[in-house]
């Protein structure tokens, strides 16, 4: 019945907007997009407020995600304004001020009851990556009621950006999957902003001691800046000795992963105590040797996970309140039509120091 006039105004009223466009391995754009509209009755379209880049996006850009495919607009970490809500559509109205989850959740399909959101079956890891995601003026949300949250007012929202993914990931695949406990000895194997929201978010539950294992001297300042009680920079190949002598040969109650490399899940197994967690954080393209002759008998758990971004609630309360302060993982501050210089800072890291840039619409 609507679909005459619709039609017709796609024709003659194509609104444009910016966008940050993946064109290949090595390619990107911030160009010209047709701005996207409700499709399903259970979509919002979001204009963005906040966004930022992720490692992922980094990966992507290499050529790393086949399920990107060329034209797509990249980014799946935002806050923004409510522009537009589908029929169905009951949590969200025009001018709402939300925050966009990394994960699209149906909260329908078996994986959802299970609370495994990265695993739903029409949702999971799409934005900015089957479907244009959020590094542009305007995006489309699918299952916006179970996809956003609300920002509650006078919020910091650059902190908030940082919800949409590290910090839940850092939680729930490290701390939560690595069960750390009060008095615990924690690794963390791996200083950029994932590991430090790790970092951040062990602090929750009162371990003795977090040791940070990097290459990079800056990321471990800011480690013991966020509360690291060692810091091993492992240039030498020596990381796994020096968490041995500091912890009496035992080795740690949680090692968790947030590399993605086979060398850096070797040293969480050679550094594992009887009983410990290795939570393996990191996305590996490459197969890992298991040291099983070593770790059989000493009663480990080995966990790997995809956030699925079911702590948000709990996550953003805590930042509310300033028990967490993502904040701090923030180095560098765009607007939306530098994106491309923001990619260029925080792709040579090492040089610029970036962790997480923020970019904002003007
Ligand atoms: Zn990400
Ligand atoms: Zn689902």
């Amino acid at each position: 019945m609507r679909k005459h006039p619709r039609t017709k105004l796609a024709l003659t009223e194509r609104i444009v907007m910016k966008a940050l466009v993946y064109h290949g391995p090595g390619k990107r754009a911030w160009e010209d997009k047709t701005k996207p509209t409700i499709k399903e009755a259970s979509d919002a379209v979001v204009k963005i407020a906040r966004t930022t880049i992720c490692g992922t996006d980094l990966h992507i850009m290499k050529g790393d995600v086949p399920t990107v495919t060329d034209g797509r607009i990249l980014g799946h970490e935002g806050v923004g304004i409510v522009d537009e809500v589908g029929a169905a559509v009951s949590t969200f109205k025009k001018g709402d001020r939300v925050l966009i989850s990394c994960i699209t959740s149906c909260a329908k399909c078996d994986a959802c009851k299970k609370g495994m959101y990265s695993h739903c079956a029409t949702g999971g890891w799409i934005l900015g990556n089957t479907i244009d995601g959020t590094q542009a003026e305007y995006v489309r949300i699918p299952f916006a009621d179970t996809s956003l949250y609300h920002v509650p007012k006078g919020a910091d929202e650059d902190a908030l950006a940082m919800l949409s993914d590290i910090l839940p990931t850092g939680f729930e695949c490290g701390v939560l999957s690595g069960a750390v406990k009060p008095g615990d000895i924690v690794a963390i194997v791996g200083a950029g902003p994932v590991g430090l929201a790790a970092l951040l978010t062990a602090q929750l539950y009162s371990p003795a001691q977090v040791i940070m294992i990097d290459l990079d001297d800056n990321r471990l300042e800011v480690a013991k800046t966020l509360g690291a009680t060692q810091c091993i920079n492992s240039t030498d190949g020596k990381s796994a000795d020096r968490v041995l002598a500091l912890t009496d040969k035992k080795g740690v109650d949680v090692a968790i992963e947030a590399v993605g490399i086979p060398a850096t899940f070797g040293v969480c197994q050679d550094i594992v105590a009887a009983g410990g967690h290795i939570a393996n954080i990191g996305v590996h393209g490459k197969s890992v040797e298991l040291k099983l002759e070593k770790l059989w008998d000493r009663n480990i758990t080995i966990t790997t996970r995809l956030v699925d971004t079911v702590t948000t609630p709990m996550l953003l309360k805590s930042v509310i309140a300033r028990r967490l302060e993502p904040r701090k993982l923030i180095t560098h501050e765009f607007v939306l039509d530098d994106l491309m210089k923001a990619y260029d800072t925080f792709g040579d890291a090492a040089k610029t120091k970036a962790l997480k840039v923020i970019i904002r619409s003007a």
